[in-house]
């Protein structure tokens, strides 16, 4: 202790390195082992500077000694508890990982040397008391690995509390709906407990921020998005533009009208903002989704979009991630290149359920094939029946028998549920209830029995008017689903006045 050479704490730490940069002593309030210690000041082994004797009620008693160092510029709790007793923040490693602001004996060491020689020197004035084994967890760098280090910097922020609640009405107001509606609760619990946003980044991509330092007073900028003539601040100097760039979220938040040519008006802007559909994944609600969200109101006024579809992710087989480094992704193009486009399409929408991750399968993929190959023959098959029929009316034809009638009213249900499956974005059950009606109602049933009718002089004419409604009416819902079979298939149909499926009129 500062006042007496007699009495010392012992702390425990996996972080011998950094005690140059400790401010203070945290111990907690309630342990009496320490009460008489609390308000008086320790001297910090290997450099003698006086530290307070704090009590926090956040500190473990049961951990180690009780007592923890507490090192504001370098730990996220101790700069809590920094800010809770203001305490100094004392950086003792710099954008490096070299030690600055240390006895010279540490100066420009790297982290982990500096680790070394403390102890080292701990023990040389037998300041140690025990070393043990400790299981904890350290910061890596997701690409190369090395530990990451907290270091104090100076960076730029976006308040939150107002554009939080900007983010948050309109779902509450359901101007903006989520598919599935559960992912609303997530995008709301995050937002009511975001913090401030930092958006500044010290890498070489992104957009620069528009923030000029005055030369003569440095802590005084403005703001100008081109070059500035003069400087602002003192009116006498050659101002210099912060080297920061925004955070990659911060730049894509403003995309729904940026790439609209925001701020002007343009044409773009006028015909297709606000948008109405995002798609995307669940991993970036909060990062992406949100941002846009509050980006939008502010800055334009009405929300970006009215729908988020938040779909499934793709995992392994066996549930795991896909990943090119790990060498678990499946290439969509091998797929292609195997199955087909409208194959790998109707396999992909087939699984896209609302669970919130999708195993991906190869056999749906397969099935497509065979569908394809199905439909293909089916429609040779039936522009054979159809083969010098008249001028083919895209209007429902009556039905003539029994038949006629049942594959008729069955078409109209499939193409009213299929309807409401699109529109709440329900892929997988719309390609499944087309796919059941045409092989099995269609395929299986009606084309059976239209081989007999087409025996019937009466009621040959009318069977063609049924056959070739009903396939066209499939071809136009499996579009969306497998736009290259139907397209060319269309293209064989024997109908005048036609231009392309793709523009065609929706069957209900
Ligand atoms: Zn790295
Ligand atoms: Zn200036």
């Amino acid at each position: 202790m500062a006042d007496d050479d007699a009495d010392f704490i012992v702390v425990a730490t996996t972080r011998p390195e950094t005690m140059f940069g400790d401010t203070a002593v945290a111990v907690n309030s309630k342990d009496n082992r320490y009460s008489e210690f609390v308000g008086r000041k320790i001297k910090l082994p290997l450099t003698d500077r006086e530290i307070p004797i704090i009590a926090d009620s956040v500190i473990d008693v049961e951990f180690g000694t009780g007592a923890v160092k507490v090192t504001p510029a370098h730990d996220m709790e101790d700069y809590l508890i920094g800010q809770r007793h203001q305490l100094e923040m004392l950086a003792v490693i710099n954008g490096k990982g070299r030690m600055e602001n240390v006895p010279i004996g540490y100066q420009g060491l790297k982290v982990a040397e500096a680790r070394e020689r403390v102890l080292a020197d701990l023990q040389s004035r037998n300041l140690i008391v025990k070393k043990e084994d400790y299981t904890h967890k350290i910061p890596k760098c997701y690409r190369c690995s090395a530990t990451i280090e907290l270091i104090p910097s100076l960076q730029w922020f976006v308040k939150m509390n107002d554009l939080a609640k900007k983010a948050i009405d309109p779902v509450i107001e359901g101007k903006i709906k989520f598919y599935p509606k559960r992912w609303e609760k997530a995008y709301i619990d995050w937002l009511g407990q975001a913090r401030d946003w930092c958006i500044s980044r010290q890498i070489w991509w992104g957009h620069r921020l528009p923030v000029w330092f005055c030369e003569k007073e440095s802590d005084k900028y403005f703001i100008s998005i081109k070059k500035p003539a003069k400087c602002e601040i003192c009116n006498n100097c050659e101002p210099r533009q912060s080297e920061d760039v925004f955070d990659t979220w911060f730049s894509s938040a403003l995309w729904p009208f940026a790439v609209m040519g925001w701020p002007k008006q343009t044409k773009d802007s006028m015909s297709f903002y606000p948008t109405n559909i995002l798609s995307t994944a669940r991993d970036i609600i909060n990062l992406w989704v949100a941002r846009m969200v509050f980006s939008a109101v502010e800055l334009t006024g009405c929300v970006p979009f009215t729908d988020v579809i938040i779909h499934a992710t793709v995992t392994t087989k066996d549930g795991k991630r896909m990943s090119k480094s790990l060498g678990t992704g499946i290439d969509p193009i091998e797929m292609v290149k195997k199955y087909g486009a409208d194959s790998t399409r109707f396999g992909l929408s087939w699984q896209a359920s609302e669970s919130q991750d999708m195993r991906f399968g190869e056999g749906d993929i397969m099935a497509g094939k065979k569908f394809c190959n199905k439909i293909w023959n089916a429609s040779r098959f039936v522009f054979q029946m159809i083969e010098g029929a008249e001028v083919i009316s895209k209007d429902e034809p009556k039905p003539a028998t029994m038949e006629d009638q049942l594959i008729l009213s069955a078409f109209r249900k499939v193409s009213v549920n299929i309807n409401e499956s699109l529109c709440c974005f329900r892929f997988d059950q719309a390609i499944q209830e087309i796919y059941h009606f045409f092989w099995h109602q269609f395929c299986d049933i009606y084309i059976e029995k239209a081989k007999s009718q087409m025996k019937e002089p009466e009621i040959s004419k009318n069977t063609k008017l049924v056959l070739a409604y009903i396939l066209l009416g499939s071809l136009k819902i499996l579009h969306p689903f497998m736009p290259f079979i139907t397209e060319e298939i269309y293209q064989m149909f024997p109908i005048r006045s036609k231009e392309a499926i793709i523009i065609e009129d929706w069957p209900i």
